[in-house]
């Protein structure tokens, strides 16, 4: 046979989760055609001896809505192996929508995932009204797949005008919306986004158009999709409200569908809490309803110095020293009479910290003979010196004129509660987020830590388990059916990586966004090939042009269109 492209001498993990193997992989028309030993003329043969072949990974929860206007790649989820990325996210989406409202809409996304505005509005060209030309639009040229969901907040502005921040929707306005996403449904959406997060605001400080929805509305649009039989419903903010009323599992047994939510993480303020959701979420399994939260593999730091000590803001001693002045800081932090107190301050229950000098960890340092003392803990730092670690870390603060730059890891930081939390086949590994907070931390790295970190340097998971988790696993959840595997017949969407050295990069600011604009970027090691519909989209971390992405449909859509998406 002949074919576009062959793979040759990879480690195959075929997405199942069952053992990898030595062989090679055939691609012809962008789809995998056959996987073995296998020969024949290609127009390319990549060599891919010592390196894991995989299928390209589904990053699930991201707001990529207007940067894939301008960026084909949606960077930087693929440098981290996603071929695919799902926008359209916490009902924030940026169609329907009426020419006099494009201001309004981007405000939303610019204010609740902060995209500076700026940039929105000199980079999208809303060449679209309705969802479908949106999605038309989209596909123009991308290099990697897009999946859609249609935001309940969009739907509603679409429908209720300046209402839809005021007050519930009429009959007339659902049958509006409904139409709305029928159509979306038809042209091949994969689902509807909804929100109970009822921190998310607009530009004005108004909540967002989707909090204003009473749950029958929500019902009403949730059923619209079990009616049509197809597609998924995501939400922001949904552990909250499942927790308590058990929302998202009704949503999935009056819609008959998938429920995604956000979000169920390991917490040191609430050490406990993902054990009791991963049980209510089991327990609503066995009766039969799916709606699962995310969870990312990510951990989350909290950076801060001695300066502003708002971090130690719960303990009153400590609170003292935070409104006088940096001198007067530096004196008091250095007497032992003050020291004294700030110990017993440690003491307090729910204090925010917990003496926690184990995870508290120095980020940048201020003075160079102490540049070894970068990524150590307070706890190893104290050891080293001799010191008990309160005094280490006041020492070294006072030292370095309270410019050390300290870290506070306060989410994912146990590895038994992390490895029953991503091997729980109740949650679905993502949230990258990719595409919001552009200014202020990157979270797209959350596939190259799960390989890197949690997998080689942790062991929570063998290597098969953890690309299952990243692609067969979300792209099941998501419906996406014609990929997320190796299989013959299946969408060649892969990623080729070293499982000896993929790991996320440190995260730094790159000059590349439109209007001059800046963010923070994250790169990875080991990721040797990223590829879509069998071309190659980025080759050792460049990308090569390739415009092969595709806008995926629903597998209603690709069922009445013989296949063909
Ligand atoms: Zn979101």
């Amino acid at each position: 046979m002949a074919y576009d492209l062959l793979v040759k001498n990879g480690r195959i993990i075929d997405g199942s989760g069952m053992p990898s193997f030595h062989g090679d992989v055939g691609v012809s028309r962008g789809k995998i055609v056959g996987m073995g030993r296998l020969s024949g003329p290609a127009k390319r043969v990549i060599d891919a001896e010592g390196m894991a072949v995989a299928p390209g990974f589904i990053d699930n929860h991201c707001h990529y809505d207007a940067q894939v206007t301008w960026d084909p790649l949606c960077t930087f989820s693929c440098y981290h192996g996603a071929t695919t990325v799902i926008i359209g996210n916490c009902s924030l989406a940026l169609a329907p929508v009426r020419p006099s409202d494009h201001e309004q809409l981007a405000g939303m996304l610019s204010e609740v995932e902060a995209i500076p505005m700026d940039i929105l509005r000199a980079a999208v060209p809303w060449d679209w009204e309705t969802f479908p030309q949106y999605m038309d639009s989209v596909e123009r040229r991308i290099g990697i797949n897009v999946g859609t969901l249609v935001g309940h907040s969009a739907l509603r502005l679409y429908a209720m005008g300046e209402a839809s921040q005021e007050r519930a929707a009429t009959e007339g306005e659902l049958e509006i919306m409904r139409g709305l996403l029928r159509d979306a449904l038809d042209a091949g959406a994969l689902g509807l986004s909804v929100s109970r997060n009822m921190s998310h605001f607009d530009v004005r400080g108004k909540l967002i158009p989707a909090a204003f929805a009473p749950e029958a509305e929500m019902f009403a649009l949730a059923q619209l999709l079990g009616e049509v039989g197809t597609g998924v419903i995501q939400s922001g903010g949904g552990a909250g409200p499942e927790l308590k009323q058990g929302l998202m599992s009704r949503l999935s047994e009056a819609s008959g569908r998938q429920v995604i939510y956000n979000s169920i993480t390991h917490s040191l303020y609430a050490p406990n809490r993902w054990k009791e959701h991963l049980a209510f979420i089991e327990e609503k399994s066995r009766q039969g309803t799916r709606a699962v939260p995310l969870c990312s593999p990510n951990s989350a730091t909290i950076l801060f110095n001695m300066k502003n000590s708002q971090f130690f803001r719960q303990m009153p001693a400590w609170l003292n020293i935070m409104q006088v002045s940096d001198e007067e800081k530096l004196r008091m932090y250095a007497d032992p009479e003050v020291r004294k107190k700030l110990r017993e301050d440690l003491e307090l229950p729910d204090n925010g910290f917990g003496k926690r000098w184990d995870i508290l960890m120095v980020e940048e340092v201020a003075l160079p003979k102490n540049e070894g003392l970068k990524g150590k803990t307070v706890e190893e730092i104290a050891a080293l010196r001799r010191q008990d670690p309160l005094d280490a870390f006041l020492n070294l603060a006072v030292e370095e004129g309270l410019n050390t730059t300290f870290g506070f890891c306060h989410r994912n930081t146990d590895r038994t509660a992390v490895s029953e939390l991503l091997n729980s086949p109740y949650i679905v590994v993502g949230l990258s987020d990719g595409g919001a907070h552009v200014q202020y931390h990157s979270e797209v790295g959350y596939s190259t830590r799960l390989l890197g970190y949690w997998v080689r340097e942790k062991g929570i998971m063998s290597l098969e388990q953890a690309v299952r988790r990243l692609s067969f696993d979300s792209a099941s959840a998501y419906g996406i059916y014609d990929r997320g595997m190796l299989r013959p017949g299946l969408a060649a969407d892969m990623v080729i990586f070293d499982p000896d050295t993929v790991q996320p990069r440190k995260q730094e600011v790159v000059h590349d966004f439109p209007n001059n604009g800046w963010r923070m970027r994250v790169l990875a090691d080991g990721i040797h090939y990223t590829l879509t519909n069998g071309e190659v989209l980025l080759d050792h971390g460049k990308p090569t042009g390739a415009t092969s992405g595709q806008v995926l449909r629903n597998g209603r859509y690709i069922a009445s269109h013989n296949g063909h998406a």
